[in-house]
């Protein structure tokens, strides 16, 4: 299947070769068709399936045939500003070659509102935006969205779940009843069923089949004090060349990022209480090569994307099962491999074992515990206790130690 087949029309063909795009990735394939005919689509497609092109390509298309408006004639909204920053750019990025270029506004909170109602005052073409800045917007008269013709939902699931769905629904209230609406998710969750099937008009439904990123799971067993060196040698030893490292908190973020840079490492950190330009340039310094290991929070793990991430490692394990997909969905990326390794620690305060048992049951995948030579730990829990069997405990004491090593000097 080409790009050409699907119906693009001649400069986004261009776009995306400029792009790389050698060929659509099946979301592409099959929600191209339907959204270039004008139809609803409803989407089943995760971050890493191409999904962002799968909806900006018809978008452009359809919008440059359409007459200009003085308001946005496209809406997307995303949850998170990460993600509707990339979203903004691929859009741009592809309408570069237009001949009549639309002009794409992005919005999103966390920074002064002044500056985008500034840039919305000569008007925009679409619009990208994260929920609630949009409404602020909205209420500062910043942009009418009566002349909406096409709503995008990225990660409708997450649009959908709390925090999120007063807002959405705020926001399609002011929308013409009129219009296309392209709704992309990674569940079927029953929220997602029913506000599909309230919002979207005999919509196209897409659900692939894909064969799963590849992607190496792997989950070491080690001692909480041996997690930094243990890192370090991983690192070394890998040849990776962009790495994301995960952690729970800010203070973890910093500490490791300086820890690994004070070694040698180009490393650098990502979390929610960074500015935005400070999050931007981390982001650009790993793209460029001049940091390979970013040490981040959650904040990074949805929405994010660089190219060819070679490993993510989870430093400290996700609170949930789905943090713990988004988290290594970073890597193995449209059709890339990639490996995913988490420490497993026996004598961390929650129960490691236990809680990635439970990681490992959600997603149908038992993943082998390994021990790294010379970072064995101390306190072990047994494959037994893994699978929920009799209490045992490996760890030795410097007295037992002392006594064996005794005995085998004895001979
Ligand atoms: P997305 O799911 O939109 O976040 O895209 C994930 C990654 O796939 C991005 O890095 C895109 O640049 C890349 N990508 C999207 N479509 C294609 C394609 N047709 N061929 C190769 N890479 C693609």
């Amino acid at each position: 299947m080409s790009f050409a087949t699907l119906g693009l029309a001649p400069a986004l063909l261009r776009a995306v070769r400029e792009q790389g795009y050698h060929a659509p990735t099946a979301v592409q394939t099959a929600a191209l068709p339907p959204a270039l005919a004008g139809s609803d689509v409803l989407a089943l497609a995760q971050t890493g399936s191409g999904k962002t092109a799968a909806f900006a390509l018809p978008l452009l298309q359809r919008l440059v045939a359409s007459p200009p408006r003085p308001g946005p004639r496209a809406l997307v909204l995303a949850p998170t500003r990460e993600l509707a920053m990339q979203t903004a750019q691929l859009l741009r990025d592809l309408a570069a070659l237009l001949m009549q270029r639309p002009k794409i506004a992005l919005a999103f909170g966390g920074v002064s509102i002044n500056p985008q109602l500034m840039a919305l005052r000569g008007g925009c073409d679409v619009m990208v935006a994260t929920p609630g800045r949009l409404l602020d917007l909205l209420d500062h008269n910043g942009l009418t969205l009566a002349g909406v013709q096409c709503l995008v939902l990225d990660e409708a699931d997450r649009l959908l779940g709390l925090g999120f769905a007063d807002e959405l629904q705020r926001v399609i209230a002011q929308l013409p009843a009129r219009r296309q609406n392209l709704l992309f998710s990674a569940t079927f969750a029953p929220a997602v069923e029913s506000l599909a099937a309230e919002l979207l008009h005999e919509p196209v439904r897409i659900e692939i089949d894909e064969a799963p990123p590849q992607i190496t799971q792997r989950a070491i067993q080690l001692d909480r004090a041996q997690r930094l060196p243990a890192l370090r040698q991983l690192l070394a030893e890998q040849g990776w060349d962009r790495c994301l490292v995960f952690v729970a908190s800010r203070y973890t973020a910093e500490l490791v990022s300086d820890k690994l840079f004070a070694h040698g490492f180009k490393a650098g950190v990502l979390h929610g209480e960074l500015s935005q330009g400070a999050r931007r340039d981390v982001l650009e310094a790993l793209k460029a090569g001049s940091v390979k290991v970013l040490v981040a929070t959650d904040v990074a793990a949805r929405g994010l994307h660089v190219e060819a991430l070679d490993a993510v490692v989870n430093y400290e394990l996700p609170r949930s099962a789905a943090d713990y997909t988004h988290r290594i969905g970073r890597t193995g990326r449209a059709g890339a491999t990639g490996v995913a390794v988490s420490f497993i620690c026996a004598d961390s305060a929650e129960n490691a074992e236990s809680h990635f048992r439970l990681i490992e049951k959600r997603q149908g995948q038992r993943v082998p515990r390994e021990r790294l030579a010379g970072f064995e730990p101390q306190a072990i829990a047994t494959e037994a206790e893994a699978t929920g069997g009799i209490k045992s405990t490996t760890r030795k004491s410097k007295k037992d130690k002392l006594r064996e090593a005794a005995t085998r000097a004895g001979g």
